[in-house]
């Protein structure tokens, strides 16, 4: 790979086979002219890369990595899609991660990676240009933190250039279904259990680094749009309240209406939320802001959490970052009314490198059976779980990560398993097998969540259309068509690696400039045509993986507890979820 003009890189799949330890680069221009690239090549590449009936955790089972068109040139085009088979669901796993792995691929020159096979020992791979190296990774295999393995890494490989470490932690290596991978120590790709697939593959880490150069098609028209995109994010208000406070800013908000899980879901309010509000982490709390490479937004709140070892004033001082969606999974869902209680729990997730809402899920889940006294003593190993009790909270984590026995290998594998196996399962809450992210909003939320291709609240904003609905009428066909049209205006914005946090910056106005500035020409109607395509594609993998909206259940504590929206009727659900098949696939349905 080498790099001297534009689109040097963009169109480059490197594959690593970890099995013979081999590489290969192969230049993909037909799935670029296509797709562009990030979830729409990612899509094509597992299609192409996916045996029918591969288990998520084989060695034959493929991991893509991809970026898009404006990565590395544009603002807030920070993230690469990783997809493979869950481990967690058995189906779809898409994940996204910020970080600066978009921008490290670019300037390595390649925009998609492709890992199969299983190392013979435990490896981890540096890139660097067109370098790639398998590195014997046993003396860093065990080691309890996934921050120090960054520290590790960063000194024993100081490749020049753009760089970018992505590691796993104990979760990946003991296979918890729900590991994740941690992106240079603030980011990750968090949901699916991606990590679980790295360890499955012997594959501690990669690092990946990069010094080449892109060039435009015609310079100054690129700066004129860069300085438009830039100044629309730091002049106007649109970015404010990811810069201000937030995600956390969603916390009281969503709690005056109703919309917030609290303690399993048994309530949507939580008394305590003034304690863990945004407010109160920025103002008491808050350190320093940061950002993915490129982004001028800065929406990663760092928090100080200050601790006492000693009796001479000794302290720890620990750097952790905080989000809506843990402060919701490790706080109001497990009734943790203060800060350092939320951010011990969130550090000891982050060094273990685990999904933290899965954890705050199968905790809640687990805190209900517990108080019910569902559980021997020698299965919890006397661990006696209630809510707010961070430090059985803190012994449960560690269990579940060491997995010692039975009970807690079946808290490791999420809690559709556990809840299967231990009963519970009418509040077990997942939508499609994945622990829920934190809102309680109303039917938009619901079917959202559970039409969504990841079943993320990121697919298509379910939850914010629920608001919209609470402020304003919206008949049920309205919340459907706005699904749809959510759906397929992220697929195009995905395909390009957009953060979505941006994307009221990228309209499709500005994305039809900013791709021509790079030589890529599209129309709106072809941008909304490509992520009709790429939602359609990934479902043909969805059923490829054995999903079909026709078995989707709900656990019944969904229709127990009052949403934003007041109660939430099944019948209406499913009358929706019927419409939304109809109007997706026409009157066959799916
Ligand atoms: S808004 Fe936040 S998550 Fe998105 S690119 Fe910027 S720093 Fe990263």
């Amino acid at each position: 790979m080498s790099n001297t003009n534009s689109s040097i890189g963009l169109a480059n799949v490197l594959y690593i086979d970890l099995t013979n330890e081999t590489s290969k680069v192969v230049e993909r221009q037909d799935l670029i002219d296509t797709y562009l690239g990030g979830t729409g090549v990612a899509t094509m590449l597992m299609h192409e890369e996916f045996k029918e009936g591969t288990d998520a955790l084989a060695p034959e089972s493929p991991i893509v990595f991809s970026i898009g068109p404006l990565s590395g040139i544009f603002p807030c085009c920070t993230k690469v899609v990783a997809m493979f088979r869950s481990p967690l669901t058995g189906e779809f796993g898409e994940s996204h991660a910020g970080g600066r792995l978009a921008m490290a691929m670019r300037f390595a020159g390649c925009s998609s990676v492709v890992i199969t096979g299983r190392a013979k020992r435990p490896v981890y791979i540096t890139i660097h240009n067109n370098e790639i190296a398998f590195k014997d990774a046993s003396s860093i295999w065990g080691l309890s933190s996934t921050t120090d393995i960054g520290k590790i890494l960063r000194n024993v490989e100081p490749n020049i250039g753009k760089r970018s470490i992505i590691r796993i932690g104990s979760a990946g290596e003991n296979g918890v279904r729900y590991a994740s991978v941690n992106v240079d120590t603030y980011r990750h790709f968090g949901r699916l259990g991606l990590g679980a697939v790295f360890g499955s593959k012997n594959l501690k880490a990669i690092e990946i680094s990069g010094d080449g150069e892109i060039e435009v098609p015609d310079i100054n028209v690129y700066s004129k749009i860069y300085k438009e995109i830039f100044t629309n994010i730091v002049e106007t208000d649109l970015m404010e309240k990811y810069h201000n406070l937030g995600t956390t800013e969603n916390i009281l908000p969503l709690n005056e209406l109703s919309g917030l899980p609290t303690r399993n879901l048994q309530q949507t309010f939580f008394e305590y939320a003034e304690t863990i509000s945004g407010e109160n982490f920025a103002d008491n709390y808050l350190v320093r802001k940061i950002s993915c490479a490129n982004c001028p937004i800065g929406c990663i709140h760092i928090a100080m959490l200050k601790t006492s070892f000693g009796h001479s004033h000794e302290y720890e001082v620990r750097h952790i970052s905080y989000d809506y969606e843990l402060v919701y999974a490790l706080g109001t869902n497990l009734g943790v009314l203060t800060p350092e209680g939320v951010l011990e729990l969130i550090d000891r997730c982050e060094q273990y490198g685990v999904d933290i809402i899965s954890v705050g899920v199968v905790l809640g889940w687990a805190t209900e059976m517990s108080m019910q006294k569902k559980f021997t003593n020698e299965e919890t190993k006397g661990v006696s779980l209630k809510w707010g009790d961070v430090k059985n909270y803190l012994l449960a984590i560690d269990l579940i990560i060491e997995s010692p026995n039975e009970f807690y290998s079946a808290l490791a594998k999420g809690v559709v398993f556990a809840s299967k196996k231990y009963g519970g399962e009418d509040f077990a809450i997942h939508a499609g097998g994945l622990e829920i992210p934190g809102y309680h909003t109303g039917v938009g939320n619901l079917i959202g969540l559970s039409v969504g291709v990841r079943h993320s609240h990121l697919d298509n904003g379910g939850y914010s259309i629920d608001q919209k609905a609470f402020k304003g009428d919206l008949s049920d066909e309205d919340i459907v068509d706005t699904l749809i049209f959510e759906d397929d205006i992220r697929g195009a914005l995905t395909s390009i690696t957009i953060c979505l946090f941006a994307r009221g910056i990228y309209t499709y106005g500005t994305i039809i400039e900013a791709l021509a500035a790079v030589g890529i020409e599209r129309s709106e109607e072809e941008l909304v045509k490509l992520g009709k395509d790429i939602f359609m594609k990934k479902y043909e993998l969805k059923r490829k993986f054995g999903f079909s909206l026709d078995d989707v259940t709900f656990p019944s504590r969904f229709f127990e507890t009052a949403s934003t929206n007041g109660m939430i009727d099944e019948a209406r659900v499913q009358n929706m979820l019927s419409m939304y098949k109809k109007k997706r696939w026409g009157a066959g349905g799916e």
